[in-house]
């Protein structure tokens, strides 16, 4: 898009060789897509295991679930749920008229339950009363109200998010709500592809369903399957994703800078940010394009290979910040040279026992010394939280798999992919449609295209 930010830098002509500077943009959304889209579901109702997980799964996307803690909620099935990657966030312990003094208390509850990369980071207020806010930004990076309009703001935000990030809202949808039909739903996202925007859909139950507390406002679930369809049918436009990751895509791509340079036929782009809280690592990989015209490219970022596409002179990826140098070099897989890859963080076997078990030797020549590559560590508690799934544009994506060696094997058993986790997601593969063995550490998931 038009609007993304554009990076760039331009090198001195002092260092040895011919030195370039390029032009790297960095997409407003994930995949340079217009417009996005996080679909919420409160209440931790029985049917959002039941109903809507199956139905996001159909279409390859993710939704953000806040659970009631004290409503004891089906915490095996929503851990299910986040095993195929979705976003499990708080709607506070007792769903009282203001939560306030629940907000650091309900996200440790939750973290007792359910097991997810960063826990959690997001949160929906009951009764779309806002609480202590300064207790909400301590604790979460995300403070989701209700509809916009209810506090005088628009229901959609612009690209560069809302005003203040203890208010983020959400449609409400369903019999009391402003969405009932997919045609509401598609309008929104229609709405945010023409503005560059974000839109947030609020749900309850469905209506004929299993919706145990989550009685209000209920929603046709029809209307949701017909959105999420639409929504695939348009992905190249629409960004379908928790808001979460939604939010810290954002935040990220406002803070970043992306510097690139060309010297002896190889591209390096280097791309930081100095965000931090006690919340996210931020992490979260941006869309980037380079201006490339060659016909085949090989993308590696800290030595690992990342998925990448060319159209109209770009070259097109995905790569996560403060994670070590990004190289784009001409697409024959040539052995990474000392100079141009930075070797992995020697912190991160040691940091990891069942990753160092298979520490990874055949990734490339370099030497587990010094390194100025931001330490890429997966801890043992986050293991349990490794997903792999099916995305809606048909790659194969891990999330919760930092620091860890990941494989993808066809069918046939011939391993079509070898690359290492860098952030919060990845998109590891792209193929023909079949089934595919993915290894990420020692642990083995089944996947299909
Ligand atoms: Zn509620």
């Amino acid at each position: 898009m038009k609007k993304s930010i554009i990076a760039a830098t331009t090198l001195g002509m002092f260092a040895a060789g011919s030195i370039f500077a390029q032009t790297v943009e960095i997409g407003t959304w994930a995949g340079f897509r217009k417009g996005a889209a996080s679909f919420t579901f409160d209440d931790g109702a029985p049917s959002h295991v039941t109903d809507a997980g199956p139905m996001f799964k159909k279409y390859g996307y993710k939704a953000t679930f806040n659970v009631v803690v004290n409503w004891n909620p089906n915490w095996s099935g929503f851990q299910g749920l986040a095993d195929e990657g979705h976003e499990i966030a708080s709607h506070s312990n007792t769903h009282g008229n203001n939560m306030s003094g629940e907000e650091a208390s309900s996200k440790s509850a939750i973290e007792g339950k359910i097991k997810q990369k960063y826990g959690v980071i997001t949160v929906a207020y009951p009764n779309c009363n806002v609480p202590n806010e300064s207790a909400v930004l301590q604790n979460y990076i995300v403070g989701r109200i209700c509809n916009g309009s209810w506090k005088g703001m628009a229901d959609e935000m612009g690209k560069d998010g809302p005003s203040n990030w203890a208010q983020v809202p959400a449609t409400m949808t369903g019999a009391e709500g402003q969405l009932k039909s997919t045609n509401d739903f598609t309008g929104r996202m229609q709405k945010v592809i023409q503005s560059n925007g974000w839109a947030a859909f609020l749900t309850h139950g469905f209506q004929g369903k299993n919706n145990g507390n989550a009685n209000y406002s209920p929603t046709d679930i029809n209307a949701i399957d017909g959105a999420l369809k639409w929504a695939q049918q348009n992905d190249k436009d629409i960004w379908v994703a928790p808001m979460g990751h939604v939010a810290m895509y954002l935040k990220e791509r406002k803070a970043s800078k992306a510097e690139a340079s060309s010297s002896g036929g190889n591209i390096t782009v280097k791309l930081t940010h100095s965000i931090a809280d006690n919340i996210s690592k931020y992490d979260y990989p941006l869309s980037l394009k380079v201006k490339y015209d060659g016909s085949k490219a090989e993308v590696t970022q800290a030595g690992a290979k990342l998925e990448s596409k060319i159209d109209g002179g770009y070259v097109y990826f995905d790569a996560v910040p403060n994670a070590g140098d990004i190289v784009i070099s001409g697409g024959t897989t040539p052995p990474p040279s000392s100079s141009s890859v930075e070797p992995p963080a020697s912190s991160s076997s040691a940091a990891n026992p069942e990753s160092s078990s298979s520490s990874g030797h055949h990734w490339g020549p370099w030497t587990q010394s010094s390194s100025s590559t931001t330490a890429i560590a997966a801890d043992p508690a986050s293991l349990a939280a490794v997903a792999v799934y099916r995305t809606a544009d048909n790659y194969i994506e891990v999330s919760g798999a930092q620091g860890l060696e990941i494989s993808v094997f066809n069918s046939l058993g011939h391993k079509v992919r070898e690359t290492r986790g860098l952030g919060y997601v990845q998109k590891v593969f792209t193929g023909a449609k079949g089934m595919y063995i993915v290894k990420v550490g020692n642990r083995t998931f089944k996947t299909r295209l």
